[in-house]
């Protein structure tokens, strides 16, 4: 039988890193062995719903390369994938549900459920509905039904003894019937809970297994009795661990970003966010831990995922990001850096170059910085001063340790007549090395108080890649300009 996962957010809010973990995760399963993967909204609690939320959630996964085989846009041949257009089918099963008595009608008013919750609150006691009305004869709340009066359907639950569930990650697990409340399956209009809709779509949808975030675990013992109470084989169930942040707390988005957009924003590509969720909670057998989704598919196992709680670590984001970024070639990397440096731009417009430079030139720097990048965001301030045209910075920038700015000024002077010398053809890194350090010994001068005003004049910057490299892509006019600049700063 061919295994069917499927992800299934609530579009109440951005995706966020937990989220697109349980998406992976429930990729990676069914991938990894062929399976199916199905997208589903579950809009049913139509008061959280937030506008453009599904479209951006569907947007977000596709940029990370999560392509699901049925969903809102592709369709398939159990849609619709939209809980709130499946309605029709929800009143046909909590029916089917109330005549195999796995579920009641409750008529009780707001007012009355309100009045016993804060009486349960008052003594101290969990919220729970006192289960007035799951003894009613069957005539007489059809009846009452019939008649209009409102009403809402409730899961009949075992009232005592202990209900076994098992979790493929955890094995057995024991609930008490005691803790557990008779909720509502339908509410009073019409619309069903998520945990109505969710077993029932999950059971027409043919899903297998599984994967979602821990914190359904309590509502789990209740899923598995209404698969029962309708004769239904459940699928298999994996709750992932939680994910905290370095101070042992919940994720939240005081800590930094969370959402998903955010890190694209921010410079993070798609296959390090995958990899960076993948090792939340699952753990490669190999050395390797840098892997795109296609190497994940490969090697990733359930059975190599764990229980205790993964840890946020943004330097591991960071570390991963790096990795991806050396992959890529620099033509690509070029295309995925031009809005990063364009938003720089705008932001900065004195630092903008004022014609659009050309693809070659910013293949050149890319090659030079992509080993440094850690995230797309940096390119824009790490690489300004190959746009500028003139370069402001403070003098005493070019002095190095406790050299005279004279001293500096005649190692400036040196250098610009050695460099002057070198024909534009060949004009590279290699031969300009060649021609200063050749200088550099006939005339006796130590390196840094040569090569650091040499790098300054170019570049501007407290740190940057070596001159010769920096030079050799500014071309021979703009890097004699700039010496030259420096010369008459000091
Ligand atoms: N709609 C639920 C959520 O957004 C999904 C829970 C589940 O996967 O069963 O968290």
């Amino acid at each position: 039988m061919i295994k069917r996962t499927r992800f299934s957010p609530s579009p109440t809010g951005y995706l966020h890193i937990g989220g697109l973990r349980t998406a992976l995760f429930a990729y990676l399963s069914a991938k990894s062995q062929n399976g199916r993967v199905i997208l589903r909204l579950e809009d049913t609690d139509q008061k959280r719903l937030v506008a453009d939320a599904a479209e951006k959630m569907i947007s977000i996964l596709d940029w990370c390369g999560l392509k699901f085989d049925e969903g809102p846009v592709q369709g398939g041949e159990y849609g619709p994938y939209v809980q709130s257009q499946r309605r029709e089918i929800y009143d046909r099963y909590s029916k089917e549900l109330l005549a195999k008595g796995g579920a009641y009608r409750c008529f009780c008013s707001p007012e009355r459920l309100d009045k016993l919750r804060s009486g349960q609150m008052t003594r101290r006691e969990p919220p729970r509905y006192d289960r007035a009305c799951r003894d009613l004869p069957e005539a007489e709340a059809a009846q009452r039904a019939a008649n209009g009066e409102r009403f809402v359907i409730r899961q009949k639950l075992p009232l005592t003894g202990e209900i076994r569930v098992r979790d493929e990650l955890r094995g057995e697990i024991i609930f008490s019937a005691a803790e557990l409340d008779d909720h509502v399956l339908i509410k009073s209009n019409g619309m069903p809970t998520y945990h109505f809709a969710v077993v029932v779509d999950d059971h027409l949808m043919g899903i297998s297994e599984v994967a979602r975030g821990e914190e359904w675990l309590p509502s789990f013992p209740r899923h598995i009795l209404l698969f029962q109470s309708f004769g239904w084989t459940p699928p298999k169930f994996l709750h992932l661990p939680l994910i905290l942040n370095k101070s042992g707390g919940k994720l939240s988005k005081r800590q930094g970003d969370v959402s998903v957009e955010d890190f694209k924003n921010n410079g993070y590509l798609p296959e390090a966010l995958l990899n960076f969720c993948a090792l939340l909670g699952w753990h490669p057998r190999t050395d390797n831990e840098i892997l795109d989704l296609a190497e994940l598919i490969k090697v990733f196992q359930v059975k190599d995922i764990g229980v205790s709680p993964a840890v946020f670590e943004d330097s591991k984001l960071d570390y991963l990001n790096g990795s991806f970024i050396r992959r890529k070639a620099a033509a690509e990397l070029v295309g995925l850096c031009l809005p990063f440096w364009q938003k720089f731009w705008d932001k900065h417009p004195e630092k903008a170059p004022a014609k659009a430079p050309d693809k070659i030139y910013l293949e050149k720097i890319i090659l030079l910085e992509k080993d440094r990048l850690k995230k797309l965001s940096e390119i824009g301030e790490r690489t300004d001063f190959f746009f500028q045209t003139e370069l402001s910075y403070d003098p005493k920038m070019l002095i190095w340790k406790n050299f005279l700015p004279a001293s500096i000024k005649a190692n400036l002077q040196k250098i610009f007549h050695w460099l002057s010398a070198v024909n534009e053809d060949d004009w590279n890194e290699k031969k300009l090395e060649e021609v200063v350090s050749e200088g550099l010994k006939t005339d006796k001068l130590g390196t840094g108080e040569c090569l650091w005003p040499l790098r300054v004049s170019l570049t501007a910057q407290q740190a940057s890649p070596g001159p010769y490299q920096i030079a050799a892509i500014l071309g021979k006019n703009l890097s004699l300009k700039r010496v030259a600049d420096a010369i008459k700063k000091l």
